[in-house]
């Protein structure tokens, strides 16, 4: 077990203080229990179902002649500095995006059109290999159920710098103050900043967490904000942009609750 204080561990800065199960072998973990990675997408709630995270053991990186094979323990900055050092293409947007690999490929993270799965072969998901092409992959979501332990990727050569500073320019409007990142998915042909905005909610504060003036889809925590002013802005959002535009907004970031 490992004692996490999820008000300084998740990137929100929300959460109690809970005992989490640290697992250190390939498993399945039993019904019922939430498992986190670097808890970047996540918004804890003060009484969260049993939590589960991987140990150390899977923060690895190495290549053979199949591909680079990721622990989902490792996060994606050192999944980043492997790929400058070694000169692989394909890992540049990981170039400020938060989070261990197993959260990256559950979410299939990314920015604009590119996400992490298009330089994917294959993961270990509960102890079975599954191929790229058998798993369900779309915008920000991969279907995938189990608990990934490893994933691999293609061995391309040239890393490429002008597209992180391309990642890096579109990073420029976002704040830099505690959130989980995007809170709502763009919906299709749309934006969810967009519609926030038009709704009145750039900069809406409800105790100390506002939706960012800088960026109306970002939850930012203004500093000792919790989880219910968090769950207010939230509901308040999504009511008031189905009222305007019929647009029923979907959570990007996750309750655990
Ligand atoms: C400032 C900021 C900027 C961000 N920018 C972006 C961005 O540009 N694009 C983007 O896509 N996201 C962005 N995010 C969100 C976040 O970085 C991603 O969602 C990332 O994938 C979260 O990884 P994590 O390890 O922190 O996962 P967590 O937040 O801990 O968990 C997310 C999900 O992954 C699951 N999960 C975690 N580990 C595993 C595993 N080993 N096996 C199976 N499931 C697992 C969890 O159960 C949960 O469902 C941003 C977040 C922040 C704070």
């Amino acid at each position: 077990m490992r004692e996490i204080d999820f008000s300084k561990f998740s990137s929100i800065k929300i959460g109690p203080k809970v005992e989490v199960w640290e697992i250190d072998e390939v498993c399945k973990i039993p019904e019922g229990f939430f498992l986190i990675g670097g808890a970047n997408n996540l918004l804890v709630s003060p009484n969260p179902p049993p939590l589960a995270i991987l140990s150390k053991k899977f923060d690895y990186i190495f290549e053979d002649k199949e591909g680079v094979h990721v622990g989902a323990a490792a996060s994606g900055g050192k999944v980043l500095s492997y790929a400058k050092k070694h000169n692989l293409k394909g890992f540049e947007l990981l170039q400020k995006l938060p989070g261990s690999m197993g959260g990256i490929v559950k979410m299939n993270a990314g920015l604009k059109e590119f996400c992490i799965s298009d330089n994917l072969i294959n993961a270990l998901i509960d102890g079975a290999r599954r191929a790229k092409n058998s798993i369900d992959f779309s915008y920000r979501k991969s279907g995938i159920k189990g608990v990934i332990f490893e994933a691999v990727f293609e061995k391309k050569e040239g890393f490429d710098y002008a597209l992180v500073e391309i990642f890096k320019n579109m990073r420029n409007n976002q704040p830099n103050l505690p959130s989980a990142g995007s809170c709502f998915k763009n919906p299709p042909n749309d934006f969810a900043a967009r519609l926030l905005e038009a709704a009145g909610f750039k900069g809406k504060r409800v105790g100390n967490m506002a939706f960012s003036d800088m960026h109306a889809n970002f939850l930012v925590n203004l500093g000792g904000g919790i989880y219910e002013e968090a769950i207010t802005l939230i509901d308040e959002a999504r009511r008031a942009v189905f009222e305007k535009f019929g647009i029923r907004l979907e959570l990007e970031i996750e309750i655990v609750r």
